[in-house]
């Protein structure tokens, strides 16, 4: 990604791009009054998100430079077109956060217009109507590399011409029996020019014109035309379009338009791993119930990506991101997802659901029928301490529960931090529980209920008898809980390029036998589970989800799962035999709570630092093997540091890192912050070299650990005082002084820089206080870009919350 792409409060920006550029220059210039663009969709399936890319920058450039966008349906195909298609197009692009205002077309509605322009253009003798078979044209055409030969029809009058072209209108003719060809140049190098098709006969019955018509226009004759028609003046397509760009230019010559009038740019088009992005296809898996309609949540469509959870803000961040260019390109997935999760971590709720649910009875807890302890409601805060939203739940606490089965092992492996027979955990938000019994299924030696003992005085954080507590898990209360299904999504294709297949096969040989795992019997605490469909939370430790706004039920909710919170993919596809991996069908599984996420990657996902984390773990546990310096070093940073087991892993994986940390501890004692730089930070900005390749040294991880936690630099400034500190080491308060990244708490400039969005915004003010209270993350996201990324955000929020509610 463009490191230049700078991005703000979790806002990047669209950044320079080419065709902006082009329309820049023009408005400068002069050339146009404003500037006019279009989405052209032809109406024969659902938008996909590479359409929605399009339509992220068509309506973006309007947007941005005060002009207006156009959604025309390109409806000139009688065959394939439906007003279904049409009606849910609309829909997307309002859902997309987008609007057409009154320019709302039909290139359906030109068919008269572009018939008398056709006449035109047999009158100056640029068209005529050629009488050969469909074959004899092909062959006709030439190849590459030789030219074409004219069409014995070539030469006819402009009256037999006109009387052929109106006899072909009126219906005379059978399917095929003639077409209109432009008179161009049937010796040009490029193919489109060797007098292109401009009319065909088709008895077809049209979607919206009904049967008026049995002539129909071709692309390269309509699509000029419609733009021509609408004075746009930048017409964007994709790439593949390039060579039909000089027939654009000779019809709209030929037929008389002049400057200024429109021109087409292409860019490259958006093509995501593991999805497809042609509507045929995509209606081909929806025709043969490869999945459950255009809005399955697998489809790549934006009706399959709202109800898979995803937000619009997202889309377009992700538009964004993978800019406009002139070079086709494979976007990563763990791009997109990346975009999902930055997004959502800073809107969406922390709740507890327990998706494979395990018995849990906490033996020495009242029993129901004693009323002081049937149910203990406990307050748990909605979100982590770096979001910039508040608030609280009631949890039960309860005598029965249920924990994750993951969460517990009989035999764990090296390193398993969370409940093991004998052993001690944390429940999130409530008590430390020890593990007593595991009792059986008699038949299948199933573990079916673990009977705990609980500890009254650690609810508030302290540890049984000052013993070290290591894991910390989710739980919900089996009695207070509400019982869910939760569906798993994964890509739909196992494949980066669904159409590499094997000859002879198809890209449904690539569909993924796994892309969806219903789980019947999950738990949820009633917060989420007796919500609202289409609300949104993070499931702590699982994924992101959304409560299914079809198929929910009162009493009986169903949860989508939008992402997870790491890229468990790749760990399974690189590392196939990580110890760690293979349990870790979702995300997050070995990875012990965390508040916060201080230094979540920019500019990657997730997933590449989670990959990064345990691709080299068997390296690394070689390296323990063979220095028991290093094997201290893992054990004292997970025991006496409460590092999660994965970083503890990363730092200890060479003396180098070692040193680091503890230099960087002696300077500074926050060991989670000193983690989350070295660990999910450091691979990123040190593209691969070893600390000691780098500027980086220990003692300045420490200070600029210090100048957060002190509140002197916020995340963003963070992150850019740790890069130059990869790249040419120095002292971080210096580089704060000298970047000017010092973070802005002062009230009286944040308030200035709020009343400024504010008054951008009048709209989403009035939206926010008639209750659309989750504007909030989108002013925050403004007021952070207007600050460079210095603006306090527990500062900020508080001064946006005071003039918003007044
Ligand atoms: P499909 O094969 O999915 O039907 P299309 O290009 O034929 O794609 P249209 O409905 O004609 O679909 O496209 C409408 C607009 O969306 C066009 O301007 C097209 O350039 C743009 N578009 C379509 N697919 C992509 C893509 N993958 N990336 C970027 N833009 C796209
Ligand atoms: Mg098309």
């Amino acid at each position: 990604m463009d490191e230049n792409r700078k991005t703000d409060g979790g806002r990047p920006d669209a950044g320079p791009h080419f065709i902006r550029s082009i329309v820049e220059r023009h408005l400068d210039e002069g050339a146009y009054e404003g500037v006019v663009t279009r989405f052209p969709p032809e109406p024969n399936g659902f938008l996909h998100i590479g359409h929605a890319q399009s339509i992220w920058l068509n309506f973006g450039l309007a947007e941005e430079f005060g002009g207006r966008c156009h959604l025309r349906f390109d409806d000139t195909n009688p065959i394939t077109e439906e007003a279904r298609y049409a009606e849910s197009m609309q829909r997307d692009i309002h859902w997309l956060g987008f609007d057409w205002g009154p320019h709302l077309y039909y290139a359906s509605d030109y068919f008269e217009r572009m018939y008398q322009v056709a006449e035109d253009l047999i009158r100056n003798g640029r068209a005529y109507v050629d009488s050969q078979t469909e074959e004899e044209i092909r062959e006709g055409r030439g190849t590459v590399t030789e030219p074409g030969v004219n069409s014995p029809y070539r030469d006819r009058s402009v009256e037999e011409n006109l009387d052929l072209l109106r006899r072909m209108r009126a219906g005379e003719f059978e399917d095929g029996a003639h077409v209109l060809r432009a008179r161009a140049d049937m010796a040009s190098p490029n193919m489109v020019m060797r007098d292109p098709v401009l009319y065909r006969i088709r008895h077809a019955h049209h979607y919206r014109t009904g049967d008026d018509w049995c002539i129909y226009p071709l692309y390269d004759y309509a699509h000029c035309l419609e733009d021509a028609f609408e004075d746009v003046t930048h017409s964007v397509c994709t790439l593949e379009f390039d060579n039909n760009r000089e027939i654009y230019d000779w019809l709209l010559e030929a037929a008389g338009f002049t400057e200024p009038r429109p021109h087409q740019y292409e860019f490259a088009r958006l093509n995501v791993e593991y999805t497809l992005t042609s509507k045929r296809k995509l209606s081909q898996l929806v025709q043969e119930g490869h999945v459950s309609g255009w809005d399955d949540p697998r489809m790549p469509t934006v009706a399959g990506m709202r109800r898979r959870g995803v937000t619009p803000e997202a889309i377009r961040d992700f538009s964004a991101m993978v800019g406009v260019t002139k070079v086709d390109k494979r976007v990563d997935y763990a791009m997109f997802e990346h975009a999902v999760r930055n997004d959502l971590n800073f809107r969406v709720p922390r709740v507890m659901g327990v998706l494979r649910p395990l018995r849990v009875t906490i033996t020495n807890y009242p029993e129901p029928e004693d009323s002081a302890g049937a149910v203990e409601w406990i307050d748990a805060p909605l979100y982590p301490r770096d979001v910039p939203l508040e608030g609280t739940r009631p949890v039960p606490f309860t005598r029965e529960l249920f924990i994750d089965r993951d969460d517990f092992a009989e035999d764990p492996p090296k390193g398993f931090r969370r409940l093991v027979p004998g052993g001690d955990v944390r429940l999130r938000y409530a008590y430390v529980i020890r593990c007593d019994e595991v009792v059986k299924d008699p038949e299948s030696g199933e573990v079916v209920e673990l009977l705990c003992t609980y500890f009254p005085e650690t609810r508030s954080g302290g540890t049984p008898d000052g013993r070290k507590v290591k894991g910390t898990i989710h739980w919900v209360s089996a009695t207070e809980g509400v019982p869910a299904t939760v569906r798993l999504y994964d890509r739909l294709f196992d494949a980066s390029d669904p159409e590499d297949v094997a000859e002879g096969g198809t890209f449904l040989d690539n569909l993924n036998p796994e892309s969806l795992v219903v789980l019947e019997d999950s738990m949820v605490e009633p917060y989420i589970g007796t919500t609202e469909p289409g609300t949104r939370a993070q499931f702590e430790r699982q994924g992101y989800f959304i409560l299914d706004e079809e198929e929910s039920a009162p009493g009986r909710p169903v949860f989508n799962r939008t992402v997870t919170l790491r890229d468990s993919w790749q760990r399974r596809q690189q590392d196939p035999g990580d110890a760690n991996a293979a349990p870790a069908a979702e995300a997050g599984k070995g990875s012990e709570i965390t508040t916060s996420t201080p230094a979540e990657p920019k500019g990657e996902s997730e997933g590449d630092a989670s990959r990064r984390k345990t691709s080299g773990r068997s390296e690394r546990d070689g390296a323990r093997r063979a220095d028991p310096a290093l094997e201290g070093a893992f054990s004292r940073f997970m025991d006496d540091l409460d590092l999660p087991e994965d970083d503890a892993d990363v730092l200890s994986g060479s003396a180098d890192m070692v040193e680091a940390v503890e230099a960087a501890l002696s300077v500074h004692d926050n060991a989670r912050g000193v983690a989350s730089w070295l660990v999910n930070e450091f691979p990123r900005e040190g593209g691969g070299r070893s600390l000691s390749e780098t500027g980086l040294r220990g003692e300045a991880v420490g200070r600029l650990v210090s100048l957060v936690d002190d509140g002197t630099l916020g995340r963003s400034g963070a992150r850019t005082v740790f890069s130059i500190l990869v790249a040419e080491g120095g002292d971080p308060s210096e580089i704060v002084e000298r970047e000017g990244l010092v973070q802005v708490s002062d009230s009286s400039a944040l308030e200035g820089m709020v009343d400024a969005v504010l008054a951008r915004f009048p709209e989403k003010v009035e939206e926010y206080r008639a209750g659309k209270t989750g504007l909030l993350g989108m002013f925050m996201g403004q007021v952070m870009k207007e600050s460079g990324g210095t603006a306090d955000p527990q500062a900020t929020r508080a001064i946006l919350h005071k003039k918003l509610e007044t």
